[in-house]
């Protein structure tokens, strides 16, 4: 086969895109479809499990088709919003409920109560996890005791339960019913340490284990597609969650290499290694990756408000005509004035932790501005970054580098920024599509092209743009003690 190529199936939460990677990394085509959100309550999400099965389908045909046909792909790779949780019908394929997806808050009672019980430090210890309707268990018992078709499928031994790659392997593949490491670990419902779903956590969050597929390594044949889909049987060799596939993508494969993506959320992982990470300061602990049945973990920590705090501005408050203003902005002021921005739309996430802290604008005056609003709101991300450098110190996971990727990191301004309130070198790969990239490079792992990852990593990854830090001490100092000031009233 003449320039063997892996075609990569990218399921977001607001798009699906299906990417083509040369072996060296080099992108050869791009098709991304819409996904519909339903909201059919306050808090509730949905996805519809058919679209997002057609809408794959149909990247995949289109870019198949625009790389020279079936023929030219050695490997499919997949990697995915991670937790959602789809139940199907394992004899005819076909879902039966939506999707309840990552965002969805409609279990928030159930978690209390386990956390009333008392149950939150054993799931913490043993998955890494805590209680919160984020990760998938309960969103599962939620299916099992309100959907009747889900019900009715377990009672009859035909309900498959899986997150979203499980469901797309399944419907690629006619049947192969598997779900990777990486994206187990997001369950709730397998351990750190065991290789399989944990029947105390089955039992625990009520999930029949015989609905669940079988977990397994995120580089290997995990199947082939049926010959209706592609005109050929294409072999689906790598799977993983898409925070673990950028951590991959962007080369952090030893211990202590740490990466964040800034999108809509900022989501920090570090590489442990072989240690299991134990956060006593309200991290996670996760599998990055498994490969030959040997686990390397991460800690992670997630900052709700990211870039959707620069679309707000641009799109609530009309300030802003367009998100990249906001670099020149901030950098035609010499400082914000003293404006502090507390970024809460939504609660604050890790190290923090409190749901019921709400945004604030402080220290404005008639000298405050556009431009020191929106220099305040990039500098906020720094902010949210250092308080959770803090907290990977504490836990003993250290920063020596960042590597930043994400929309938002597109953003000189803000990467210079952070190198300077981190006091850390910054580095952004030039290509920053990094989390389909680590999907390529498991899948071409596991295709065979490579003997390891990191030979994967060094055939198939970029240039990078380093950030050096260049502020005095005293301004970071100045900075922090003002942003934890506003912290304290929010
Ligand atoms: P997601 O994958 O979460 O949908 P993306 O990685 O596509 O998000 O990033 C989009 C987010 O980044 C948006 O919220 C947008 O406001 C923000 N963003 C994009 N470009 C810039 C920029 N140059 N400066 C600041 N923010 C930006």
């Amino acid at each position: 086969m003449a320039d063997p190529l892996i075609l990569v199936l990218d399921e977001g939460t607001t798009s699906t895109r299906a990417m083509a990677f040369g072996l060296d990394g080099a992108l050869h085509g791009v098709a991304q479809a819409q996904l519909s959100q339903h909201y059919p309550q306050p808090g509730w999400v949905e996805h519809d499990p058919a679209e997002i099965w057609d809408r794959t389908l149909a990247c995949a045909r289109e870019v198949t088709e625009a790389v020279g046909g079936a023929g030219r792909i050695a490997a499919i790779g997949i990697t995915n919003q991670r937790e959602t949780v789809v139940a199907w019908d394992r004899t005819t394929g076909q879902p039966l409920a939506r999707a309840l997806v990552w965002q969805d808050r409609r279990t928030a009672a159930q978690c209390e109560e386990l956390k009333a019980a008392g149950h939150e430090p054993a799931v913490q210890a043993q998955t890494g996890l805590l209680l919160d309707p984020y990760f998938s268990a309960t969103k599962m018992r939620w299916l099992l005791a309100n959907e009747p078709a889900v019900a009715d499928a377990a009672a009859a031994g035909r309900l498959a339960l899986g997150t979203v790659e499980s469901w797309l392997l399944f419907r690629l593949t006619g049947g192969a019913h598997l779900s990777d490491a990486s994206n187990a670990s997001r369950t709730a419902l397998m351990g750190l340490v065991g290789h399989s779903w944990d029947e105390g956590l089955c039992d625990l969050f009520g999930v029949p284990r015989g609905a669940l597929g079988e977990v397994v390594d995120n580089a290997r044949e995990l199947g082939r597609t049926l010959p209706e889909w592609f005109g050929r049987a294409i072999p689906v060799t790598g799977m993983a969650g898409d925070q673990q596939a950028a951590t991959i993508g962007q080369g952090c494969l030893e211990p202590g290499d740490t990466k964040a993506t800034y999108g809509t959320g900022a989501f920090v992982l570090a590489n442990r290694g072989a240690t299991i990470p134990r956060s006593a300061h309200r991290l996670l602990g996760t599998v990055l990756h498994q490969l030959g049945g040997q686990r390397h973990y991460a800690l992670e920590g997630s900052v709700f408000v990211a870039g959707s705090l620069i679309q707000w501005l641009r799109d609530s408050l009309g300030m802003l005509a367009s998100a990249a203003e906001t670099a020149e902005l901030a950098g035609s002021v010499a400082d914000s004035g003293g404006v502090v921005i507390v970024p809460a739309l939504s609660g604050l996430g890790a190290p923090h932790w409190r749901p019921e802290a709400r945004a604030s604008i402080t220290g404005m005056s008639f000298s405050t501005t556009r431009a020191r609003i929106a220099r305040a709101a990039l500098e906020a991300m720094a902010h949210q970054t250092h308080d959770l450098a803090e907290a990977f110190a504490a836990d003993g996971a250290r920063w020596t580098r960042l590597r930043i990727d994400g929309g938002m990191s597109a953003n000189d301004w803000m990467a210079q920024d952070l190198a300077d309130m981190l006091a850390l070198p910054v580095e952004r790969l030039t290509f920053v599509e990094t989390t389909a990239l680590g999907a390529a490079m498991l899948a071409a792992l596991g295709a065979g092209f490579f003997r390891s990852l990191e030979d994967a990593a060094r055939a198939m990854g970029g240039a990078t743009r380093r950030f050096e830090p260049a502020m005095a001490q005293e301004v970071r100092a100045e900075r922090l003690a003002r942003w934890h000031r506003a912290l304290a009233v929010s």
